[in-house]
């Protein structure tokens, strides 16, 4: 459960924005943000380094800290603390002279209001603010925090979903007046001269807003340091709504077995796992892990549980990388664990001695079901890995050994198109 440092860096060199997402794991707003960032942006200019996940196991397990608050640990920390060493690490990286500028986001209660308006909106409150110790880092490229935060703000608040939701920038002097927050990252920061801001947004919206609001910030600061940039989804609550559950893909034991958890099911049964072994997974999205829970194994994107996967265990066989599909007519190789578009039907080859399943397919009296033209309407659509009843699994054996799994998707593949394009433009 070590976090992640993304790395993303345009091909003309520039200024590096450190954001750091999930120091609290029930925070979900920055941390989805932090993820957004890394996975639907390219950058052209300038580098971002970003880490989505700081507090990964209090994320997973929806607590604000499962060890206590990670952010009040950036002073003092002994070292029998069990988070000593992911302090250590993260400070490394924020103290990295490559770093210009580092961001702490956060989702806080209420709306910050340097006066007294009501029990909502008040200077206790933390909610729609940008946050600075100081005014000032003296000699420092970024270093005037007061100027560079009321900036951030104004060009924030130009953007607002509704008038009520406006930003304010909050100094909380810390040096002078705040002992606790000598305890924090941003403070640390501070302390080693590299310019740091808190953003906050408000516990008080949906995830969706409090991201939309987090990227608007992040863009903000990216354009104070000349970082260039394109995203692939429009900047409004609906279209952050829809980038959150776009295309959120898990892969399991080296690639064998890979399913795109945006719509999973409650449960998944019989899932062909590894005799003797323990699981394993991979995603390119920060959030995902797949854990083990009773007899079966829980599937977690930041702090929603989406789904179980029930497992039964075989030996695996190695012996065929890839399988011969004929999707809508075109014959193409497909690696194991592959996601095949399909708009009519499919057909799945395979040499003698391998055994095809497909999961929701049957024909009286066949047992290897290759060769055969499949249309969405010859699956019964229960056996689906997605509530909508359109993405199926295909299953090789060989004699009583799991050999791979293909996904045949059904679904509009307009998304998942523009999406290819943008990550083959990154490598
Ligand atoms: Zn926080």
């Amino acid at each position: 459960m070590d976090f992640d440092l993304m790395k993303r860096q345009g091909d003309v060199a520039g200024n590096t924005l450190l954001v750091i997402g999930g120091i609290q794991g029930d925070e979900p707003g920055g941390f989805n943000a932090a993820a957004l960032l890394a996975t639907r942006y390219r950058i052209d200019k300038g580098t971002l380094w970003i880490v989505p996940n700081l507090n990964f196991a209090s994320i997973i397990q929806r607590s604000r800290g499962i060890h206590g608050d990670l952010n009040r640990k950036f002073d003092f920390l002994p070292p029998a603390d069990p988070e000593y060493h992911l302090v250590k690490e993260i400070k490394e990286i924020i103290t990295n002279p490559q770093v210009d500028l580092v961001l702490n986001l956060h989702d806080g209660s209420g709306f910050y209001r340097a006066d007294y308006i009501d029990s909502q909106h008040n200077p206790k409150r933390w909610g729609q603010s940008c946050i600075i110790d100081q005014s000032l880092l003296a000699g420092v490229p970024f270093g005037a925090l007061e100027e560079i935060g009321q900036k951030v703000v104004r060009e924030t608040n130009r953007k607002l979903d509704n008038p009520a939701h406006r930003f304010s920038l909050k100094n909380t002097q810390t040096r002078a007046e705040d002992q606790v927050m000598q305890q924090t990252l941003t403070f640390f920061a501070i302390e080693n001269n590299k310019p740091a801001f808190g953003i906050e947004a408000s516990k008080n919206f949906r995830t969706n807003v409090r991201v939309y609001y987090h990227l608007q910030f992040l863009e903000a600061y990216m354009q104070e340091l000349g970082i260039s940039f394109r995203r692939d989804f429009e900047l409004s609550p609906q279209g952050v709504e829809q980038a959150l559950k776009q295309d959120i893909r898990v892969a399991l034991n080296d690639h064998k077995i890979q399913l795109d958890i945006s719509d999973i099911r409650e449960q998944l049964n019989y899932i062909p796992l590894k005799k003797g072994s323990k699981l394993e997974f991979e995603s390119d999205n920060p959030l995902v892990a797949v854990l083990p829970y009773r007899n079966k194994y829980r599937i977690h994107y930041g702090n929603n549980r989406l789904g179980f996967l029930r497992p039964q265990y075989f030996e695996y066989d190695d012996s065929l990388a890839s399988v011969l599909v004929t999707v809508d007519g075109l014959s193409k190789e497909f690696k194991m664990g592959s996601i095949v578009p399909v708009a009519e039907n499919f057909l799945v080859d395979i040499p003698d001695g391998y055994r095809v399943n497909i999961i929701g397919f049957t024909r009286k009296g066949v047992r290897n079901e290759r060769g055969f033209r499949v249309h969405k309407k010859d699956i019964m659509p229960g056996y689906s890995i997605d509530k909508g009843g359109q993405v199926f699994r295909v299953e090789v054996y060989r004699n009583d050994k799991f050999a791979g799994m293909l996904l045949m998707d059904f679904r509009a593949v307009q998304h998942r198109t523009k999406l290819l394009a943008l990550h083959q433009a990154e490598q």
